[in-house]
């Protein structure tokens, strides 16, 4: 007789808040406390494997090697820049490339996370793009790129000396894996745990306007940057698919409805990628300030430098074209800073890394 085998992956405890892990021991036959001492070891402790955690009773640390798991991601390359930025290449269980960035700061760190493992949204300046959408990260293979990028840095249980800010600005669309990321941000808001609450946490969109507002609504939401990238709906929707789906008055019409959700002191951003000869120039910059201030937006832009990349055509403004689009932007009132892009020796821009390894791969094959 053919028998089948079915393969149950484990249970990743990364996925679950701290009331899950709780109803979850109790389900192992434990009190509800050991779930609150896991919890902290897993994420503010950011113990390896459950076997460390020795206050935890032994017997039930092997029940917990038997059903379940605290590490998804396998680490398949680490890259060191000389300005101090590391970037990581992780592989899921499934086998889809994940990246992340620590970036480190005079006042507090930055980590760039990924949402998703490739993207859908074939933005023509993103090598992301180029993988296409594999999926969407699960809400604990998100937290655990951050705990995998502090252990490396600060070691295991190692003080994180000036606190974390987090970006969601690596592979794929945030908005789009909302749930996860939603969830993600609710696991590493716990005081018992990593306890980076969302005020610390700016998600970057291209533009999923019902999603935007959707994360409106949140209570207790991350900050909100827009990739915007052009000032016109015919260069948006060349440089940006998306555009076509939500053309840039449906998009800043969310905006402004997202606004009344504004903390004081808060701004929106918007981001924009500085591609030379073709978003550049100064009459793009008046256009740009045209569209922000007919939509009386309190924002912010930020004017990121392109980081070239084989096989993308575009290449990076130079230093005084930037300089020149700022101070047009600033002249309309609109505070606008120049992003220098870090690590830029380690394939700086976000969605590179795993690209890259992804088209070495397929070349050499
Ligand atoms: S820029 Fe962002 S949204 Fe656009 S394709 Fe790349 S990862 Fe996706």
């Amino acid at each position: 007789m053919l028998k089948l085998t079915v393969m149950v992956e484990p249970l990743h405890v990364l996925d679950l808040s701290l009331d899950e892990i709780v109803r979850f021991v109790e389900g192992l036959g434990e009190r509800p406390f050991r779930g609150r001492q896991l919890f902290s070891a897993l994420h503010n402790r950011r113990v390896r494997s459950f076997t460390e955690i020795t206050d935890l009773p032994k017997a039930f640390r092997a029940l917990l090697v038997e059903r379940a798991t605290l590490r998804t991601l396998a680490l398949e390359a680490r890259y060191f820049s000389t300005d101090g930025t590391r970037r990581y290449l992780f592989r899921t269980r499934d086998g889809h490339p994940v990246e992340t960035v620590f970036i480190p700061e005079a006042r507090r760190d930055t980590i760039c996370f990924s949402s998703q493992a490739g993207c859908a949204l074939a933005c023509a300046f993103c090598l992301t793009a180029q993988l296409g959408l594999k999926r969407s990260l699960t809400a604990g293979e998100i937290v655990e790129q951050i705990i995998c990028a502090l252990n490396d840095v600060y070691g295991e249980a190692g003080d994180v000396p000036h606190g974390t800010n987090l970006v969601a600005m690596g592979a794929g669309e945030p908005l789009l894996a909302l749930d996860s990321l939603l969830k993600a941000l609710r696991i590493m808001a716990a005081p018992e745990g990593l306890h980076i609450v969302p005020r610390r946490v700016t998600v970057s969109t291209a533009g999923v306007v019902p999603r935007i507002r959707q994360l409106a609504e949140v209570k207790d939401r991350p900050h909100l940057a827009v990739s915007l990238s052009a000032p016109t709906d015919e260069l948006r929707d060349r440089l940006m698919p998306i555009n076509r789906r939500w053309p840039l008055a449906e998009l800043l019409a969310a905006c402004r409805d997202f606004q009344r959700s504004l903390r004081p002191g808060e701004r929106l951003t918007f981001e924009y990628v500085m591609l030379s000869g073709v978003n550049d120039a100064d009459e793009q910059a008046r256009q740009l300030a045209r569209l922000l201030n007919r939509h009386q937006l309190r924002a912010k832009v930020n004017l990121i430098p392109h980081n070239p990349a084989e096989p993308l055509p575009y290449r990076p403004s130079p230093d005084e074209r930037i300089e020149s689009f700022r101070r047009i932007l600033e002249a309309k009132g609109i505070p606008t800073f120049v992003r220098r892009p870090r690590g830029r020796d380690i394939f700086a821009a976000c969605g590179q890394l795993a690209a890259r390894h992804l088209t070495e791969a397929s070349l050499s094959s």
